[in-house]
């Protein structure tokens, strides 16, 4: 009788655990197809679309960057 209930409860457990596993994964899965990356045309780096700042074709990572490309 105790084995049984200890099985009982393992697999309960194991449930409840690929349960929590497996909701993270949805999301971010879905993030990274829509986050596209763009790289910084003053300093190279890369950012996702949404945080970079953009002007004419070009993108920056920060405001500076931005600025510093314009007086050139
Ligand atoms: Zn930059």
């Amino acid at each position: 009788m105790r084995t049984l209930v200890i099985i009982i409860v393992l697999a309960l457990v194991i449930m409840i655990a690929r349960r929590l596993l497996a909701r993270p994964q949805t999301p971010v899965k879905r993030k990274s197809i829509s986050e596209h990356m763009v790289q910084c045309a003053n300093c190279g780096i890369y950012i996702p679309e949404q945080e970079a700042l953009q002007r004419a074709e070009r993108y920056y990572c920060s405001q500076a960057h931005l600025d510093e490309d314009l007086h050139e």
